[in-house]
């Protein structure tokens, strides 16, 4: 295979064997990879806003707005209009190019998704790109979201197939993949990943990457989760993953699918800095920034600033973004508000 081409058709074996290559050979074939789609200079950021948080009827064993666990999340309802509508501007304001919301629900109801729509509608408004995360999606739910302007799905699959049951049982690994189906379908990207570091084996992980990169197409963004223990959830005592482990699983992410972007999502704030460098180094070229990170605590924006700054690392231009330099300011700015918010998975684009 050259770095170059986009292949559909890994195997188990294949990629079992990329996950134990030497370190030092697995970071440069992927950083290799990495140059020939992306500027290694350049990461991606967004930000992400919870309208509806906790009280999730799933049971998703890591996650601390599931209702089957108590947390002590506090719940709330789904946010007002204005609300979210201040946030986004907010957002663009300083020079967000992309709007990311969630919402813990198995499902859009029916009652809440004209609601939704309008939301779509008005965040779209201001020139942002939009993306949501709200559970499973059947057909048609998925062309009303496309239609009212929707640009981005985000919905994990979380683990390999063979282990999915010891994570997640009131949906099925199928219905995941009946919802990435309809929303393709429906014409928007995709934004598919999972956790590492939920007591899965390395074939697990090795399992999970070749269901992600032959889908029909690759996701367009690949979250790669490093697990964070909530207190209160079945997770909460699991035993660590090698850290090394997790730099493996996004160079080989990125050396399946080299031209998606391979997002370092939750558990960045449990990385020191040398291993945020390290997946950078592994072809990781996003990240979320910021305030609202749904479920679990983020590092802190100026951390995010002066880390880019000591790596020489941009923040991506995107297409009707503002300026280089308001998206520094962004990374600047956003360091005022609560950091401490408990953050979900699933809105991990
Ligand atoms: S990960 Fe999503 S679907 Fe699962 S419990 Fe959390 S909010 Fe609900």
């Amino acid at each position: 295979m050259t770095a170059t081409d986009t292949r559909h058709d890994w195997t188990l074996p294949e990629v079992r064997k990329l996950l134990s290559m030497p370190f030092n050979d697995l970071l440069f074939r992927a950083q290799t990879v990495h140059r020939q789609h992306f500027n290694p200079n350049e990461v991606q950021v967004s930000t992400l806003l919870s309208i509806k948080t906790g009280a999730c009827p799933e049971d998703c064993k890591y996650c601390p707005q599931s209702g089957h666990y108590n947390t002590g999340l506090e719940k709330e309802k789904l946010l007002e209009m204005e609300k979210v509508v201040a946030e986004a501007r907010a957002a663009r304001d300083k020079g967000a190019s992309r709007f990311c919301m969630g919402a813990a629900w198995r499902s859009p109801s029916r009652k809440d998704m004209p609601y939704v729509l309008d939301m779509i509608r008005e965040v779209k408004s201001l020139g942002l790109e939009t993306c949501m995360t709200l559970g499973m999606l059947d057909e048609d739910q998925a062309h009303s979201l496309s239609e009212a302007g929707l640009d981005y799905y985000n919905h994990n699959l979380d683990t390999s197939e063979k282990y999915y049951s010891h994570i997640i049982t009131t949906r099925t690994y199928q219905d995941r993949l009946d919802t990435l189906d309809n929303v393709r379908k429906a014409g928007m990207k995709v934004c598919c990943g999972g956790i590492m570091g939920m007591g899965e084996d390395p074939d697990d992980r090795a399992g999970l990457l070749v269901q992600l990169a032959n889908l029909p197409r690759h996701p367009e963004s690949v979250p790669v989760n490093m697990l964070v223990k909530v207190a209160g959830t079945p997770m909460e005592d699991v035993e660590d993953l090698d850290p090394f482990d997790f730099v493996r699983v996004i160079a080989v992410a990125r050396i399946m699918m080299p031209q998606s972007h391979v997002r370092l999502s939750a558990g960045r704030e449990d990385m020191n800095e040398q291993m945020q460098a390290l997946c950078f180094l592994a072809g990781a070229n996003s990240i979320f920034y910021g305030e609202k990170l749904l479920t679990t605590a983020n590092p802190q924006a100026d951390a995010d600033r002066e880390l880019f700054r000591r790596l020489g690392i941009r923040p991506e231009q995107r297409e009707q973004c503002h300026s280089e330099e308001a998206q520094e300011e962004a990374l600047a700015e956003a360091v005022e508000k609560e950091q401490t918010r408990h953050l979900f998975y699933d809105a991990a684009v």
